[in-house]
């Protein structure tokens, strides 16, 4: 049987038909589709303006710098998410400080990051773990009162509605959102991320930092008043990040799929929540009322001291039976980089440390059937039972 791994793409004839019509066209890069993409994400986020990158990590990298925050300021994450979301401010020279997580959701605690905010805060990133939305509401209200930016790292979370409905990405709650086209993530283009932003001077820069800072836009021009076909301008020092188009006619095809994707993720997750919450010592997913996710990952929590057995054997013994597990995410203060540059330790972020040492994503992938769910069901209540 195939491997059943925690997160997998689902390409299709259609997916790889549209690559195909790219590769036999005249632009391999900076043709249309980019423009699609972009207004298909528009679509989805119901977001003003979208800019489509190279990878997510891009994606925060060009959000954070788009703000110009002074050097030496500070801006706060979840220690529960992948380590990109706080490098983005490191590139920008930014301290990066974490806030514990909420104990239920998993998702940055407002609270917790009231209790971080110095002179020197100047940003927020939350992370929609799992493919929640992080409470922005009450995150937005904290960022008016003390004038914080707002960067939303929604890597897990296309598809997913804020608690009013509306979809994540909007930027109601935020300046910035930024996505992520990873394989592993809910829609893929092998590498791909975006940016939305409903404030037309962001986006303007993010589209000169996205390709080294130039223009070729007479119209903005700073020194030449002269038409010439061939005179471009560099105004700001940016990368080279763009997305190419065999990559955004993926994505096209792709997120033309996420409604379908979101519903089946939606009943994979109601299956393993079902056949969980009788069984002892396993904490299934808390949704939180009137949020509508798209589950990017199945993470329960066990005590694996109480079932006697340790996450490194259930993990073999589910890998045994083709079953890939998952332990997402180390807490980013834990790393060797934020241990030794910012002093963090062991101790720091009780919640986020508590929640690493019991926590495991199951399989969660859209093509899973029906049986590969049950089968992972039954394989992970046997050990339990034994
Ligand atoms: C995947 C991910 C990223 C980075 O996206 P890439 O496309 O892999 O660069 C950032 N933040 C979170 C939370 C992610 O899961």
């Amino acid at each position: 049987m195939e491997f059943l791994s925690y997160g997998k793409q689902w390409i299709d004839e259609d997916d790889i038909k549209s690559v195909i019509d790219v590769l036999k066209s005249d632009y391999l890069t900076q043709g249309p589709y980019i423009k699609k993409m972009e207004d298909e994400i528009c679509q989805i986020t119901q977001a003003k303006y979208c800019v489509a990158v190279s990878n997510g990590t891009a994606a925060l990298h060009l959000a954070v710098m788009a703000l110009e925050i002074e050097k030496g300021s500070e801006g706060i994450t979840s220690p529960i998410t992948f380590v990109a979301s706080a490098n983005s401010m490191v590139y920008s020279e930014i301290i990066p400080v974490f806030a514990d997580i909420d104990k239920k959701d998993y998702n940055i605690s407002p609270s917790e990051i009231e209790r971080k905010i110095s002179k020197k805060t100047k940003l927020i990133i939350p992370v929609h773990f799992a493919g929640q939305p992080a409470k922005m509401k009450e995150i937005k209200e904290i960022a008016n009162k003390n004038k914080l930016y707002i960067i939303e790292d929604a890597a897990h979370a296309i598809g997913s509605n804020y608690e009013d409905g509306t979809p994540v990405g909007n930027c109601n709650y935020s300046d910035m959102t930024v996505f992520s086209f990873h394989p592993v993530k809910t829609i893929t283009c092998g590498e791909g991320g975006a940016i939305t932003t409903n404030n037309k001077e962001i986006y303007d820069k993010l589209i000169l930092l996205r390709t080294h800072g130039i223009t070729k836009d007479f119209s903005k021009f700073k020194y030449e008043n002269e038409i010439n076909p061939w005179f471009y301008e560099m105004q700001l020092l940016g990368y080279n990040y763009r997305i190419t188009d065999i990559q955004a006619s993926l994505a096209v095809s792709q997120l033309r799929k996420l409604d379908r994707f979101k519903k089946r993720r939606r009943e994979i997750v109601k299956k393993y929540n079902n056949a969980f919450k009788e069984i002892p010592y396993i904490v299934t997913p808390f949704e939180r009322e009137s949020l509508d996710s798209c589950f990017h990952l199945y993470v329960i929590l066990i005590d694996f001291k109480q079932i006697g057995v340790s996450r490194k054997q259930i993990i073999e013994l589910l890998k045994n039976k083709n079953i890939g597990c998952q332990v997402l995410y180390i807490p980013v203060h834990l790393q060797p980089y934020y241990q030794e540059k910012y002093n963090y330790k062991l101790g720091d972020y009780p919640c986020a440390e508590n929640y690493y040492k019991h926590c495991l994503a199951l399989p969660l992938y859209p093509k899973m059937t029906d049986s590969d769910v049950t089968y992972v069901i039954g394989n992970l209540v046997n050990i339990i039972h034994q």
